[in-house]
């Protein structure tokens, strides 16, 4: 999204007050008075400030942000993704450094995913799923102010999705 484009202010006119030129103008005292004066009848003064054509803001500031839904639907990753894919990875026969280099990542990294220290954000768990043909994405409805339960780090929504299946 462009921020302050044209479209969204209206411009407000303003002319010259010695010649209605509608056009950039100056505040000028001309001998006490101020007033606002374009380019060329500025001159007859002293010019105290440029008059900025103050555009009037429309909409922008009305944006509001989504409202959070009563319900959501989100994409979240299975509490046993550790073991879903190292059981499957093992079944394929390939270790983790075959499997890192498969699906271009560290062995490191799926060594903490596949013990569970690690969930993999959705991205690459769509590609671990289409690489060794495992669900790992599961999607859940959840009404917003059971998320706000969720506290610091140490509760996932991975241990909220087993809350609630109790
Ligand atoms: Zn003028």
């Amino acid at each position: 999204m462009a921020d302050n484009t044209l479209d969204d202010m209206e411009v407000i006119p303003i002319n010259c007050d010695m010649c209605g030129k509608e056009t950039n103008l100056y505040k000028t005292d001309v001998e006490g008075s101020v007033l606002s004066l374009c380019n060329g009848c500025s001159k007859f003064g002293k010019v105290i400030a440029t008059v900025r054509v103050e555009p009037k803001r429309v909409k922008k500031k009305e944006i509001k942000l989504p409202q959070p839904k009563e319900e959501e639907t989100i994409l979240s990753i299975v509490s046993d993704y550790g073991n879903r894919i190292k059981n499957k990875r093992e079944k394929i026969g390939i270790d983790q450094e075959e499997f890192a280099k498969k699906i271009n990542e560290k062995k490191a990294l799926i060594h903490k995913i596949e013990t569970g220290h690690f969930e993999p954000p959705i991205d690459l768990a769509r590609k671990i799923e289409k690489f060794l043909h495992i669900n790992l994405i599961e999607m859940q409805e959840i009404k917003p102010e059971k998320i706000d339960h969720k506290k610091g780090d140490s509760f996932t929504i991975g241990d909220f999705i087993k809350v609630r299946k109790r």
